[in-house]
């Protein structure tokens, strides 16, 4: 197995099989532990009913599967649920690293919005992630381990009729994918897998704050999950005042890959844009983002802001109702999903260990 994952959870199932036969065991183990840990969501090795004690034993004494357990959950009226989850001690200051996931329940779809790294090494100016200490990324087995937890946590499976079944994951928890790409992608294709979920990868996004490098490796590599940009600004002064990495790779930039992933994959890319009041809603922000809707095949997924940074305003439903209609008018395919979890600090941008 390789150096980055020194255990049997967030290994490839390639990467099991020849790990068993490294131990002397048959290959087809591999396959096994792979089922037990993706599609059955073990929480431990006594789950591997199919193995011999012996050899659970030896695993265990390898620690070989490490747990990520979950250690508060609140759930909001709207049906949605966050779960805080401890991923180890930071060595630095002996705090544990907790991270979140949120169980996202909303027009039919169960989505589990999953967080990449602990905190965030980005400052958009409008996210309360970007407040916390950055405690590092996390390991591909953590990023799955949170779609499994909340599974667990929630008695969902995937089975077609279950009413709680996992419709839909997004890398849109704490973090910025792009900055942990390989364990974000792993993570990713675990999901995918069939002997895992086999979530379809039209079902599961990954949400960049705008990472141009990242954005081009995953359209070179013809990665077939969707992929979503925080734009948040259409002009590239007013985007660098709310999003600090606007200064690391500007907006043209931006909108340069975005438009190579889109002509690459034949997919629409999605933008997110958090509506704030004085910001980013005027007219002529309005006529910015339309021109930018009209030259990249994509849709727009309007966000109302979450949180009091700065003591900038929540837009009223009608000043959202009215740059909605705005750019619809112009037959820019925009939505407004509402705010699912904000009683409970697990709506987007409110991830920082409260509520
Ligand atoms: N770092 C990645 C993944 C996080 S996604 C990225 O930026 O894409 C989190 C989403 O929540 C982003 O689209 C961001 O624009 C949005 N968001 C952040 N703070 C918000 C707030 N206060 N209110 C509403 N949406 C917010």
């Amino acid at each position: 197995m390789s150096e980055e994952t020194p255990i049997l959870k967030g290994a490839l199932l390639e990467e099991l099989t020849e790990f068993f036969k490294s131990i002397g065991e048959p290959g087809y183990r591999g396959k096994q532990a792979f089922i037990r840990i993706n599609r059955f969501q073990a929480r431990t090795l006594s789950e591997f009913t199919e193995f011999p004690l012996a050899l659970r034993e030896k695993l265990e004494a390898m620690g070989a599967f490490p747990d990520l357990p979950i250690i508060q959950t609140s759930k909001d009226a709207d049906g949605t649920e966050k779960a805080v989850f401890a991923a180890g001690t930071d060595r630095r200051d002996e705090e544990t690293k907790k991270i979140e996931a949120v169980w996202i329940v909303s027009e039919g779809r169960r989505t589990a919005c999953i967080s990449s790294q602990v905190g965030c090494t980005l400052n958009c100016a409008f996210c309360a992630t970007g407040t916390m200490k950055f405690r590092g990324n996390l390991k591909a087995w953590q990023i799955v381990d949170q779609v499994y937890g909340l599974m667990r946590h929630r008695g969902s499976s995937m089975a077609a009729d279950d009413p709680e079944r996992l419709t839909n994951v997004v890398f849109m928890g704490m973090g910025e994918p792009f900055y942990n790409y390989d364990q974000a992608l792993r993570a990713a294709h675990l999901l995918h897998n069939p002997h895992g979920l086999n979530l379809g990868a039209r079902h599961i996004t990954i949400s960049t704050a705008g990472v141009v490098p990242g954005i081009e490796r995953f359209t070179s590599e013809g990665q077939p999950f969707n992929l979503a940009i925080s734009l948040n600004h259409p002009d590239p002064e007013g985007r660098r005042d709310i999003m600090d990495i606007t200064d690391r790779f500007s907006l043209p930039d931006l909108l340069a890959a975005v438009r190579a992933y889109t002509k690459a994959s034949g997919k629409p890319v999605m933008f997110e844009f958090v509506m704030i009041p004085d910001k980013n809603m005027g007219k002529e922000n309005v006529e910015k983002l339309v021109a930018i809707a009209k030259s990249v095949n994509c849709k727009i997924n309007l966000i109302p802001l979450n949180t009091n940074l700065h003591n900038w305003r929540r837009p009223t439903d009608e000043e959202m109702v009215e740059f909605q209609n705005a750019l619809r008018q112009e037959g820019i395919l925009a939505f407004n999903r509402g705010s699912p979890g904000r009683r409970v600090g697990g709506a987007c941008g409110m991830l920082a260990l409260t509520g």
